[in-house]
């Protein structure tokens, strides 16, 4: 599996704008080959951004999937429809989301669930507070998130999925954790969900993420971690040529 980059636009940008990063990166991603390279833009955009795309390798993903598969649940956007848009990937569990939304592991395992019946690949976004690692509790907090979000997984071990571990102190803050501080970190996640399902899952199906005030000063240090197999961006990636840089220095 390559590794991943992926890009978080969250409700950053408007729609000129947005397509406007997507034409800047669909020319210079092409001389990227290293590393798989997906962005999240806003769901309204999905669709226009699809077809602009057209036969560049960047994939798409969305920010968010809904709980359940159809029906009553107005407002939300279900994991069939995703994928029928060209989504790969749908990120669930954004800190933001489960902060200023009150999002929950429980309602988060729901959406796992929903990602893989749709043959969507969910990248679970799991992380500690400040407050957290201060007390040390990082370890106990991501082996909660983790097994309650990957708790009965129907789908699962069959299906890969990706984790995306973000200090919730270091997502827009500008602080970040060193390549070489994750991997006690890596560590945790592996053993938990070799636990919960195997080891050969997690080796053959599982990538491992950071996230947190990546930029491409310090990019490199996390591509040639051989426990990291990818990196989530958000402020970086609204700016083409420091996210076009990141993936550079995979190459
Ligand atoms: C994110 O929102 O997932 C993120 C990692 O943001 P930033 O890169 O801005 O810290």
């Amino acid at each position: 599996m390559k590794k991943l980059l992926l890009a978080n636009w969250k409700m950053e940008l408007t729609e000129s704008s947005t397509l406007d990063l997507v034409f800047q990166l669909k020319k210079s991603m092409k001389k990227i080959s290293k590393v798989e390279v997906a962005i999240a833009p806003s769901f309204i955009y999905l669709k226009e951004i699809k077809n602009l795309l057209g036969r560049s390798k960047i994939q798409l993903s969305s920010q968010n999937v809904a709980p359940a598969d159809k029906g009553k649940y107005t407002g939300e956007v279900s994991a069939a429809m995703l994928k029928e848009l060209g989504c790969k990937y749908a990120i669930v569990g954004h800190s933001e989301r489960r902060i200023k939304l009150n999002e929950t592991d429980e309602l988060v395992n729901r959406k796992i669930n929903q990602c893989l019946e749709a043959e969507l690949t969910p990248v679970l976004c799991v992380g500690e507070t400040f407050e957290q690692k201060q007390q040390g509790q990082t370890d106990s907090v991501l082996v909660k998130q983790l097994q309650v979000a990957l708790d009965k997984v129907s789908n699962l071990p069959e299906s890969e999925i990706v984790i995306a571990y973000e200090p919730i102190w270091a997502v827009g803050t500008g602080q970040f954790l060193k390549a070489e501080e994750l991997f006690a970190f890596q560590r945790t996640i592996k053993r938990t969900v070799s636990s919960l399902y195997t080891e050969k899952f997690y080796d053959e199906k599982v990538r491992f993420l950071y996230g947190g005030s990546i930029n491409s000063i310090i990019a490199k240090d996390y591509w040639v971690c051989d426990y990291i197999d990818g990196i989530l961006v958000g402020g970086a990636s609204l700016d083409p040529m420091e996210f076009y840089n990141i993936a550079l220095e995979a190459e």
